[in-house]
């Protein structure tokens, strides 16, 4: 994929986001890697109206070196992108449900959401509740890049999910899952539910 290619990308399913209210306001941003270059969001911009030419790029120390000031959110998504070679994209949210989730007092920090379903244990497998951080502070890098080497979502406390793919559709489709697991987890809060056993979720889990 070249640069304009990632461009139209990231445009894409910015639209696509806000259209359908996975994000809202300035919140939500998103990145595509191209060689030693990263595509991000920029700063303060809505996912609805951004456009291709006012994109940012970072380098993967997490530097600005071309554009529009990135994202100030941009930093972890350099952080993640050095954690998983092989994956090119990131999306994050601050999306209702999932945002919801990350507010929870009672909840299983190494193990946010059970696995409900089988596409939740093949997308997202099991997924890390990150401590708060003010949104900016660069205290979270060290500890999103390294649980980033095991997981390919972290859910980010009073905050939202990050998510990685192999391409920005596959990362786009796995924080999908994420936000409808969040929203099964809170339907079913209080009643006596079944998850997959930790067999059938080890056998379906994603690197
Ligand atoms: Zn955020």
């Amino acid at each position: 994929m070249n640069e304009a290619e990632a461009r139209a990308e990231i445009v894409a399913a910015a639209r696509s986001l806000f259209t359908r209210s996975l994000t809202h306001g300035s919140t939500g941003n998103l990145s595509v890697r191209v060689g030693e270059r990263i595509i991000v969001t920029p700063t303060g911009s809505s996912l609805g109206v951004v456009e291709a030419h006012e994109l940012s790029v970072i380098d993967l120390a997490g530097r600005h070196i071309d554009g529009a000031a990135p994202s100030k959110e941009a930093f972890l998504h350099a952080a993640i992108l050095r954690a998983r070679p092989e994956a090119t994209a990131v999306v994050h949210t601050h999306s209702t449900h999932s945002a919801a989730v990350s507010c929870l007092a009672d909840v299983d920090d190494d193990n946010v959401l059970p696995p409900l379903t089988a596409y939740f244990a093949m997308r997202i497998g099991t997924l890390p509740l990150l401590p708060y951080f003010a949104p900016g502070d660069s205290g979270l890098e060290e500890l999103a890049e390294r649980k980033a080497h095991d997981h390919l979502a972290l859910l980010l406390r009073n905050h939202g999910p990050i998510v990685s793919g192999r391409s920005l559709a596959a990362a786009m489709d796995a924080l999908e899952e994420l936000e409808e697991t969040a929203k099964l987890f809170l339907l079913l809060r209080g009643q006596s539910t079944r998850p997959l056993s930790p067999d059938e979720a080890a056998r379906l889990a994603p690197r």
